[in-house]
């Protein structure tokens, strides 16, 4: 029988929000009318991270946009995974393109924070993805398992969530067409390291909206999204939830 692998459906607001916007979970619970299907991950800025804790309903999972390799101590500015943890989030993701080039931050480094993530009992959301030219010169799928085989601590399926998110699709309304990123999603799988792949959840990222997702969220190994600008919106987000089955 085919492995049923509930979905998870993630917003990443990147860096946008106030606190104003802590009103959030409540207006997306308007617009869905309902609880979702699917798990549902928000992850503002960290700023944010602590007022949403106190008021989001319990179907709602709270997220980090990244963590430090180290737990504590002489690191200004960063923000460990155990810290996460004890504001209440469940996930945090790590390795997103924009940290990887606006941070220089290396399979090595990703590494480190995945295992740091894990250590604190959180889920990581590792994030691999290609570039337009590693595309267009059809190494995507190497370039993507590469990415993932470096930065992966060992580590059970069931603890980890893989988001693959073409750098090309990211921010820019240019999607991935279904078919391409369940090829990409199936190569994922299929380099999993253990004999555990079939629980592995593997999401899609890469300018996502209500338009576009129920064609992708059909697909037999996209087990779900993660969602920059149109989960800056409630309504937006809602109809992506919506579409998760
Ligand atoms: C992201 O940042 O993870 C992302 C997929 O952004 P967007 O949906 O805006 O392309």
């Amino acid at each position: 029988m085919a492995m049923m692998r509930r979905k998870l459906v993630a917003g990443n607001w990147k860096m946008n929000g106030l606190v104003k916007d802590c009103a959030f979970p409540k207006a997306l619970s308007e617009a869905l009318n309902a609880e979702p299907r699917c798990d549902v991950l928000l992850c503002p800025p960290a700023t944010l991270l602590s007022a949403m804790s106190a008021t989001k309903p319990d179907w709602l999972k709270l997220g980090g946009q990244d963590c430090a390799a180290q737990t504590s101590g002489a690191h200004t500015g960063d923000v460990s995974a155990v810290m996460l943890a004890d504001l209440g989030c469940t996930h945090v993701i790590v390795g997103h393109s924009e940290r990887r080039s606006d941070h220089g931050e290396t399979n090595e480094t990703v590494k480190l924070k995945t295992a740091a993530a894990l250590d604190a009992g959180l889920i990581p959301i590792l994030c691999v993805g290609e570039t337009l030219d590693e595309r267009e010169s059809g190494q995507a799928e190497d370039v993507v398992v590469r990415q993932l085989l470096a930065s992966l601590p060992a580590c059970d399926a069931d603890r980890i969530v893989i988001a693959y998110e073409p750098v090309w699709a990211i921010g820019t309304g240019r999607t991935a067409t279904p078919e391409d990123a369940q090829a990409m999603h199936a190569a994922i799988r299929s380099a999993w390291p253990g004999r555990d792949a079939d629980v592995l959840r593997i999401v899609y990222g890469g300018s996502m909206n209500p338009a576009n997702a129920e064609a992708l969220l059909a697909q037999t190994d996209i087990d779900g999204g993660l969602v920059g600008g149109a989960s800056l919106k409630p309504q937006n987000f809602a109809r992506i939830i919506q579409s998760a089955r």
